[in-house]
């Protein structure tokens, strides 16, 4: 038998099909109804318990209301909320019901989202009152508002019954929509209900989750570590996963984890960073498990947080690869500043430089949305590559060394300079832009644009602010350039594309 075989025995298959939410919700509903499955805390403290029965009967619901609405299986349901129990119940509410269910990070303004929904070709958004305001049309699409009066009523009027609709293994259960550098700068990766096989056992293995544990992601479920580890594997563990809706705030997170004795957390670099000047061995006595992914763990980092007793287990994997793909674990022995080694199961190469993985494995995505081609172009000579720099050593520990393309991280979030240089071009002063990454000692990366302005306007430091503000109001409140620089010309090859590897050496 192998790796994956055993791990299927942890999830509940019937045969060749299954759907995720049963063994993330209801078999726990059944098991330990009382227990609570999630336990949300808003900025000043006030706190929300939901145990497995609720959210049972929650997501039920929600699956009906998507029936009642005459919403046909495989629908794309975008959820568009900030952190509250609604992305829980209506993220697996519409994967229950077998569509297909698409969060957002709630920083997205009109230009970002309305991009996201039409290239999803969207059928449903699920938001709020405040955050509707950012949609520009309506097409088809059904919305769905979690604080109206109407979905109130609806909800409250849908059945607490519902059977999980039974899908095949490689069936879509969710996407993630992020940004690759490949020309398409949007594209749904499109993860399956199997994928749950290894999402389920890289919880079990490298966040060491048990079912008394009390969990913390800090992601927000738009991003591929919020929905994973943030929603599915936690609830498949059927453990209690905490939820601090407010913003990023030292003393306010230190508070939380202390009050709420949390035992395992799973963040970024940036707020491991964040934390270092408030936080003591004291803060922590509670944590058995510090992991952290998204951009590299640098040796400093890892240090510090040594000497509070912590060894923390840096993580990496993509959006495409659905889970956890070459991670430290408990039980392995740490080097600093290496993201550790493949994963049981995991077959890990570096071809020409780049991480690369040899097909299949339970999360590895099954299709880009609509982009055939792109999805095609991840598979080179047997392999799957990742466009990531690493090394190894002889011990087979992976050190990450950059990204081959032009993605940019920041704070641990993929942004893709084509989106926002498309944004600015958009404004009157831009005759040329380039948008790239440059190093920051807390956010791992910041953006900045260089930019060339029209002959009728002149540089100062009114218009950086403007042009700065126009992306953070059009496009997203996270990724907007924190640093503009006006330039003559910009660097190009002969046939006129720019380099932006060249801005980027220039700035070191
Ligand atoms: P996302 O799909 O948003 O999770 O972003 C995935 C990308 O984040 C990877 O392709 C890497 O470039 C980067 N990344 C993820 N984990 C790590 C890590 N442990 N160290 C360095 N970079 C990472």
């Amino acid at each position: 038998m192998d790796i994956w075989q055993k791990a299927e025995k942890e999830i509940i298959l019937h045969d060749k099909k299954l759907n995720i939410v049963e063994s993330c919700v209801d078999r726990h509903a059944q098991a330990t109804p009382n227990k609570p499955a999630l336990i949300f805390q808003s900025e000043k403290g006030n706190k929300k318990t939901m145990s497995y029965k609720e959210l049972e009967k929650k997501t039920n619901k929600f699956a009906n209301l998507l029936k009642e609405l005459k919403l046909k299986q495989n629908s794309r349901v975008f959820i568009f909320l900030p952190k509250c129990e609604e992305i829980y119940t209506s993220f697996l509410g519409t994967i229950k019901h077998g569509s297909i269910a698409i969060p957002l990070f709630e920083a997205f303004e009109s230009e970002g989202l309305e991009l996201r929904l039409s290239r999803g070709d969207a059928n449903v958004v699920v938001t709020n009152k405040e955050l509707a305001k950012r949609m520009k049309k309506m097409d088809h699409r059904k919305v769905i508002v979690i604080d109206s009066d109407e979905y109130k009523k609806q909800i409250e009027n849908c059945s607490e019954e519902f059977k999980p609709v039974l899908k095949d293994k490689k069936e879509t259960a969710f996407m993630i929509f992020t940004s690759s550098t490949a020309g398409t700068p949007i594209a749904g990766v499109e993860i399956s209900h199997y994928a749950l096989v290894q999402q389920h056992s890289t919880a079990q293995l490298v966040l060491d989750l048990k079912e008394n544990d009390k969990y913390w992601c800090t992601a927000h479920p738009g991003w591929v570590t919020g929905t994973v580890y943030g929603i599915i594997a936690p609830l498949s563990i059927g453990c209690t996963n905490y939820i601090y809706e407010g913003h990023f705030d030292s003393k306010k997170w230190i508070q939380f984890i202390k009050e709420n004795k949390i035992s395992v957390i799973y963040t970024a670099p940036t707020a491991l960073r964040m934390l270092k000047g408030e936080i003591n061995k004291e803060d922590l006595s509670t944590v058995r498990n510090i992991c952290s992914v998204g951009e590299a763990l640098t040796d400093t980092v890892f240090n510090f947080y040594k000497k509070l007793g912590i060894e923390i287990n840096d993580t990496y994997w993509q959006s495409e690869t659905g889970a956890m793909m070459i991670a430290n674990w408990p039980a392995l022995k740490k080097k600093p500043g290496s993201m550790g080694k493949p994963l049981p199961g995991i077959k890990a190469k570096i071809r020409e430089g780049t991480i690369s993985f040899e097909p299949p494995w339970p999360g590895m995505m099954t299709g880009i949305y609509r982009h055939e081609n792109l999805y095609k172009s991840y598979f080179k000579n047997k392999l799957f590559t990742t466009n990531d720099l690493a090394t190894i050593d002889k011990q087979g520990y992976f050190f990450f060394t950059g990204r081959k393309d032009d993605m940019i991280k920041t704070s641990g979030e993929r942004v893709s300079p084509i989106e926002i240089e498309s944004i600015l071009m958009r404004h009157k002063a831009v005759k040329e832009v380039a948008v790239i990454g440059i190093p920051d000692q807390v956010k791992g990366q910041i953006i900045k644009a260089f930019i060339v302005l029209q002959k009728s306007f002149s540089p100062s430091d009114k218009l950086k602010e403007e042009l700065s503000m126009f992306v953070k109001k059009n496009y997203a409140g996270h990724a907007y350039p924190k640093e503009v620089q006006f330039m003559e010309s910009l660097p190009k090859t002969n046939s006129g594309k720019i380099i932006r590897m060249k801005l980027r050496q220039d700035h070191k």
